[in-house]
């Protein structure tokens, strides 16, 4: 296998030519249905309805699904879309184990859905190694959801031992892969049997999307659920969201490693000052899973970092409004860098100290961004 395969894969996005014009990019197919002829036969036999069919959707989830290393993939009208159809593949009586610290409104959307449907929620603590473990073989267990990086501390979790833990009680084992892109890791290569995506992020990269994606390991019968429901309750992404998404893939490698190499330079550089408690970074030798994260991450550690700084709430905030060159926003994943007071945005009962500001960084001049902060702490 070429080593840069994904980056050619990704530069050529599905390879598509235009027989008839000789064009190099897709065309938007907005149609929302698909003629039959005389016969009353479809045109296409694969296109009936656009919340069932989309070229420009189908176009994107196939340079996905190559790059996961999956049997298929779905795009969905946001993150939070996709991730609610998977939890809602579970039927009333079955078990789903979590991690306690994850991506915040799926958290929230979780504890409600899983209590009005019957389905039983248990937490496990990702920083214990050995908890999935045991709350997983207390009871009979359907799906164990696992994120990592996980927001908004970075603590990584081990997807092949979590892939056996879920695997020995025949459990599945769904991987939330935003933060690190499957160019950093392959969920389904490391033993998960879906791999989610907010799209929004990383894969689109520009921040002027919002989609969701899942991709199977198997096209099992939880697939078809999956499939059903996006099909069935139309969280589909339009096609100009699918073609816009399509056209952000094409750079995602690019944007990727720089990313990457910024936000461990970032990291590196203010690891040790004097007015930083902690900088929480996987590609830092100080952050707890430093070894996890070098076995199963490749070629970097992903753009998502976070800072605590001495003098609490109040400097912290301080500190975040001297910022001038990155966005004062919430998401991530975007070409521009953002940086986020979470403890603000969750409110009174979140567990994320107040003293913590989440850094999604992007492409710009790493010494800019270096000087950014610098200038903040002064
Ligand atoms: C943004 C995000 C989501 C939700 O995705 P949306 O596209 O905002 O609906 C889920 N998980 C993670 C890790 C995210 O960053």
């Amino acid at each position: 296998m070429p080593k840069n395969q994904d980056a050619s894969l990704l530069s050529h996005a599905g390879h598509y030519l235009d027989t008839r014009s000789g064009a190099v990019v897709p065309p938007i197919q907005p149609s929302s249905t698909y003629a039959r002829d005389e016969q009353g036969e479809l045109y296409n036999a694969s296109r009936t309805y656009a919340r069932d069919h989309s070229d420009n959707s189908e176009q994107a989830e196939a340079v996905i699904c190559r790059l996961e290393g999956g049997q298929a993939s779905r795009l969905f009208g946001s993150g939070m879309a996709a991730a609610t159809a998977i939890v809602q593949s579970l039927r009333p009586g079955q078990r789903l184990v979590a991690p306690t610290v994850m991506y915040w409104s799926l958290r929230a959307w979780m504890v409600d859905f899983c209590n009005d449907w019957g389905i039983e929620l248990v937490f496990y603590d990702a920083d214990d190694a050995t908890d999935l473990a045991r709350v997983v073989v207390a009871k009979p267990t359907h799906m164990v959801w696992l994120e990592s990086p996980a927001n908004p501390t970075w603590q990584v979790v081990d997807i092949a031992a979590a892939a056996q833990v879920a695997h020995t009680a025949n459990a599945q084992l769904v991987v939330d892969a935003t933060v690190l892109t499957p160019l950093l890791c392959k969920p389904i290569e490391l033993g998960a049997d879906l791999v989610f995506h907010s799209a929004t992020k990383y894969l689109n990269g520009h921040s002027d999307v919002v989609a969701g994606v899942v991709t199977c390991a198997q096209q099992d019968q939880r697939w078809q659920r999956i499939c059903n429901i996006r099909a069935q309750l139309g969280g589909i992404l339009s096609p100009f969201s699918s073609w816009l998404l399509l056209r952000g893939m094409r750079t995602l490698h690019l944007r990727v490693e720089r990313a990457s190499s910024n936000a461990q330079a970032f990291a590196e550089h203010f690891h040790n000052h004097p007015q930083v408690i902690e900088v929480m970074y996987p590609g830092l030798p100080s952050h707890p899973q430093h070894n996890i994260a070098k076995q199963q991450c490749k070629n970097g550690f992903g753009g998502m970092l976070s800072i605590r700084f001495k003098g609490g709430r109040e400097q912290t905030a301080i500190i975040m409004g001297k910022l001038q060159l990155m966005v004062r926003a919430t998401s991530l994943g975007g070409v521009e860098s953002l940086v986020e007071h979470r403890a603000l945005i969750e409110g009174p009962t979140s567990p994320v100290p107040d003293d913590l500001l989440r850094f999604s960084i992007g492409c710009e001049a790493i010494e800019d961004l270096i000087a950014d902060l610098e200038r903040a702490l002064v």
